[in-house]
């Protein structure tokens, strides 16, 4: 991946995508793979010390940054409810 594609993916706004939509990398993870790059791996990260999922992520590829529009959904599958 060239640096200035993803210096430059970095800095554009995120993108909203759906999680849920998502391919997961491997079953039962959260990591996603990226739907813009294919390579790149969304992560899922959480808060430091509530430990709760952020709605944002990044492809540790291409850099592009992404924003979960159903992170309610993803919350509340991570406390085990329905
Ligand atoms: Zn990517």
């Amino acid at each position: 991946m060239d640096t200035k594609v993803v210096a430059r993916n970095v800095a554009e706004p995120p993108v909203e995508v759906e999680y849920y939509g998502l391919e997961r990398t491997h079953p039962g993870r959260w990591a996603s793979k990226c739907p813009i790059c294919k390579g790149g791996v969304l992560l899922v990260h959480r808060n430091n010390e509530t430990l709760e999922i952020l709605a944002q992520d990044n492809c540790m590829l291409c850099g592009r940054r992404f924003v979960y529009t159903d992170v309610g959904e993803m919350r509340k599958m991570d406390r085990g409810g329905s």
